[in-house]
């Protein structure tokens, strides 16, 4: 079976094991990330291949903090990858910049000493060249200079020639280190990406990210990997930085793609207002039971006077109490919905949700799902409602997925 490695982008990514779901309350002596769950430890079975992690999120950019506090970064150095994640060694680890977080910037603000040094230091099996993103695209040459100005032109070419020189630089860096290196493609065009990747190849690279494709359509990314496969020596592996289209991962690895990273499982379990939880089957709404004192526009509602804080308080309690119920099949999944819409009323000034809800209700998708989540919290799972359960619909989603491209790869031979 031919394996392409799905990585997980971390960006503190946990949750806390004691969150009490029927209380809402957690262990006031809990330490943040250390005695919190990252998706590796809560799943019986892994949900990625490995993780991802940048430079940007850990160090901060020009002045400006990270994710991490202090002491986890010291921590994250002293310890290592491995042993500050609790991630068993049979995963891989792939460091990158963050190129995004710094793609306004004139040039990208480290030295290749300094993002050698991150790898090194945090014992990354996998370590990403620094790049500059290229942010546009058109389906060829000719379209290229329909649809962009020289000048756009001009900056693509400086972006490129950057991340290429960078690339160099990288390379004889990388030689003596114990990290696997990647050289990063960027373009603006299938040409101009076969370009980036054949230099790459020249200057020794057998491992090339493919970097900018995030808002491409899918269709685009395949005219790419096309164009680059006219080139493509028989030992290049491409990674694709931040593309998620499970559906196309036969087509993706025919063509020399042996992983991909992405956000979007996650991401769509918390901030997606439609289908953010999903099944092999069908995508559903969770169902929202915003908390008044936490959510930031029911917070606004209520102090700008437009709903009254105790009726809020009342239907929220209900609401909760209501689904809870309903679990143990003691209340009626009419008189659950009516409650639902009253509260919703007072929030939702657009068209109910009621049909979604019910959808949700009647068809209980978390009863049906194996992963650990859903059988350790059920019903819980699809509440939109605070971090500790809008989380753990995401890691949910990351089990869907990852169960989703397990099987496409299984169908190939
Ligand atoms: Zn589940």
């Amino acid at each position: 079976m031919n394996k392409v490695k799905f990585y997980f982008p971390d960006s503190h990514d946990y949750v806390d094991p004691t969150f009490d779901f029927e209380n809402e309350t957690n262990n006031e002596h809990r330490v943040i990330q250390r005695d919190d769950k990252y998706a590796h430890e809560i799943f019986s079975r892994p949900v990625y291949d490995g993780i991802l992690v940048s430079k940007a999120v850990v160090d901060g950019i020009s002045g400006v903090k990270g994710k991490y506090s202090v002491a986890q970064r010291q921590r994250f150095f002293r310890e290592g990858i491995y042993r500050f994640f609790r991630l068993p060694k049979s995963y891989s680890t792939i460091g990158d910049c963050g190129a995004f977080s710094y793609a306004n910037e004139e040039v990208p603000p480290y030295s290749i000493h300094d993002v050698v040094e991150f790898y090194v230091n945090a014992g990354f099996t996998n370590g990403i060249s620094l790049d500059h993103i290229i942010f546009d695209f058109a389906k060829s040459i000719t379209e290229s200079q329909k649809k962009f100005s020289p000048e756009q032109l001009t900056e693509f070419k400086r972006r490129k020639e950057i991340t290429l020189d960078l690339a160099h630089e990288f390379y004889n860096e990388s030689q003596s280190q114990s990290y696997e290196a990647y050289g990063v493609a960027h373009g603006w065009n299938p040409e101009s990406y076969a370009d980036s990747v054949s230099d790459l190849q020249s200057m020794g690279y057998k491992r090339i990210a493919l970097g900018g494709m995030i808002p491409l359509k899918t269709q685009d990314i395949l005219s790419i990997l096309e164009k680059t496969a006219e080139i493509k020596k028989a030992d290049t592996q491409f990674h694709l930085l931040g593309i998620n289209r499970l559906n196309h991962i036969q087509e993706f690895s025919s063509l020399g793609v042996s992983s991909f990273d992405s956000t979007a499982p996650l991401m769509q379990g918390l901030k997606d207002d439609k289908f953010n939880y999903h099944t092999h089957a069908d995508d559903y709404t969770s169902i929202s039971v915003p908390q008044v004192e936490a959510n930031n526009s029911m917070r606004k509602l209520v102090s700008s006077g437009t709903v009254d804080h105790d009726e809020a308080k009342r239907l929220e309690k209900a609401c909760l109490k209501a689904l809870i119920s309903f679990a143990k099949g003691e209340v009626e999944q009419k008189s659950v919905l009516d409650t639902l819409c009253e509260y919703e009323k007072l929030y939702n000034t657009k068209k109910s949700r009621r049909e979604a809800m019910e959808k949700a209700l009647t068809d209980q998708p978390w009863k049906n799902c194996n992963c650990d989540i859903c059988k350790d919290i059920g019903i819980h799972v699809i509440l939109k409602r605070g971090a500790a359960r809008n989380r753990r619909r995401g890691f949910h989603n990351l089990y869907i997925a990852y169960q989703k491209l397990q099987h496409q790869l299984s169908l190939m031979k």
